[in-house]
């Protein structure tokens, strides 16, 4: 299936079966903004306690924190937001539509890298087990032409983005040819700024109200709190505080469903260490975090690093975890080493002083940082793109069946397992019931007693329920039920007491847990 028709039909998946829906869908939607149903919330939440745990339980000296989203307006300033924290905007005068212009110069040279992939591609098709790729890449005149081109445009839009230089990046559009993918024409406005923080005002008369920002980004909560958290907690550097919650940003283009929104959910890790070991704690980081990722078994392939081209005002390092969606790799989580950026300037701004004494060298200093943060819908995103399986089945007769599947690892499952009574009679539902009162003070469970077994092993299939347990007339008599495997299919017959067991068992985090310790 093409990759853009499995994108559509995992939208579509997401809604039929409650997972996201359009904000405000009745008064025809709210661009870039997406409510969660009834087992979004709940993968969701699942999401979050496996970031919360990986951070506060698997490592001592990691706190958390639950900061407000509106804060001093000086905070922004202080940050560099008010100023800095804008993406070059240019606008197609035909469609009239709106694009960021590092992101349309990002994506020709997708398409150079693409090109030479297809080469390659083709090279070791015709060449089978002789193919000598790297020999190939360096002598094929093809992907030496457009290697050139690729390398001289990436030269140039990397000095374009650190001078901040709009009409280089705009020359740039232009010697490239890059046309509007809507309009088809090369008909393009100036490279302007754009500020993405939405403000408000705070205080109940005009003459009271103050310009106040919705936060952009979790991690100046953590900042302003670091001297309270690291004085009441008695914390000694190196110490990390972790915290989860919403950020806005005004995206100039809001595409790819929940990939970017306006309104979403960040899991951010501040991590203090002293000055100079910043990027020994950097390369750690990118190590656990990328565990942690992989932990999910959706195959290593899948992630890579991106280091960044232009590294922000307060960073000396940064990269991304890049996930391969259906769209292409693109970034899920960025890792960044913010130096004391950020407490050096709220110090400045706050006349605070926000400074670590080390008993043990009898040093005072403003701590380094280094960041991970996660987008929560990204996260969802790469769950959903990664276990959305559409599968044909050969029946005993030979005929054959389809059934959509979402394969979620059983720790994120919103719905841990169904129990459904084979018949609505003969006591088989009050059995059944008995088996969720015993059950549902620990796991998710859902009761079912509509249609055939098969339709509702095929409904929990598309939720991704990873158990199902019927209940039959045998049940009534030994005690035993069967449990339905949802990825192999497979069932066994149980004493129902030992469900529990094998259910915890499969659902417990400490298994992904292991392995990223391991
Ligand atoms: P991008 O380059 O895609 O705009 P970014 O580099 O600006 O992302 P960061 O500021 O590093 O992103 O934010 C950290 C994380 O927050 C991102 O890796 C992503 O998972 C998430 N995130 C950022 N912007 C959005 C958005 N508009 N919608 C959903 N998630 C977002």
């Amino acid at each position: 299936m093409a990759q853009e028709d499995l994108f559509k039909k995992l939208v579509a998946h997401c809604k039929e079966y409650g997972y996201v829906f359009p904000s405000s869908e009745i008064y025809d939607g709210l661009a870039a903004v997406y409510d969660y149903g009834q087992y979004g919330v709940e993968l969701k939440n699942n999401i979050k306690k496996y970031w919360w745990d990986s951070m506060v339980l698997l490592h001592e000296n990691v706190v958390g924190l639950d900061s407000a989203i509106f804060m001093h307006p000086t905070v922004w300033k202080a940050s560099g937001h008010v100023d800095a924290f804008s993406d070059p905007l240019i606008d197609n005068k035909d469609s009239k539509k709106r694009y960021r212009a590092d992101v349309l110069i990002e994506d020709q040279m997708a398409k150079y890298e693409a090109k030479i992939n297809k080469e390659v591609d083709k090279a070791r098709k015709r060449f089978g087990e002789s193919f000598d790729e790297s020999q190939f890449r360096s002598t094929n005149p093809r992907v030496l032409a457009n290697k050139e081109k690729l390398d001289t445009l990436h030269g140039r839009f990397v000095e374009a983005l650190n001078d901040s230089n709009l009409e280089e990046l705009k020359q740039i559009i232009i010697d490239e040819e890059i046309v509007c993918p809507i309009s088809g024409s090369r008909n393009w406005t100036n490279v302007r700024h754009f500020n993405l923080m939405f403000s408000t005002e705070i205080g109940s008369t005009s003459e009271s109200a103050s310009k106040v920002y919705l936060r952009p980004e979790t991690a100046q909560g953590i900042f302003v709190n670091y001297l309270n958290v690291q004085k009441s907690g008695r914390m000694k550097i190196p110490f990390g505080i972790a915290q989860i919650g919403k950020a806005f940003r005004n995206e100039i283009v809001a595409r790819q469903f929940i990939f970017r929104m306006r309104e979403f959910e960040q899991m951010e890790l501040q991590f203090f260490v002293p000055p100079g070991t910043e990027l020994e704690w950097f390369k750690t980081w990118k190590e656990i975090r990328m565990k942690w990722h992989r932990a999910l078994g959706f195959g290593d392939e899948k992630y890579r690093f991106h280091d960044h081209d232009k590294l922000a005002h307060y960073a000396n390092a940064a990269t991304d975890i890049e996930y391969e969606f259906p769209f292409g790799f693109k970034e899920v989580e960025g890792i960044h080493s913010r130096t004391d950026f950020d407490l050096a300037s709220h110090q400045e701004y706050s006349g605070k002083k926000l400074q670590y004494f080390d008993p043990e060298t009898n040093k005072t200093y403003v701590p380094f940082v280094v960041e991970t943060s996660i987008g929560v819908d990204r996260m969802f995103l790469q769950v959903i793109s990664a276990t959305y399986t559409e599968e044909t089945l050969t029946k005993e007769d030979g005929s054959t069946d389809s059934r959509v599947v979402l394969k979620l690892p059983a720790v994120l499952a919103p719905v841990k397992l169904a129990v459904f009574p084979l018949t609505k009679k003969d006591g088989l539902p009050e059995k059944a019931r008995k088996i969720i009162d015993q059950l549902k003070f620990d796991f998710n469970c859902q009761y079912e007693e509509k249609d055939s077994i098969g339709k509702r092993y095929r409904r929990q299939d598309a939720i991704g329920t990873p158990f199902c347990i019927t209940v039959d007339h045998q049940s009534l008599e030994d005690d035993t039920v069967t449990i339905r495997y949802r990825d192999t299919m497979e069932q066994d017959r149980v004493q129902w007491s030992k469900l529990h067991g094998i259910i915890q068992e499969k659902v417990s985090m400490r298994n992904l847990f292991e392995n990223i310790t391991a």
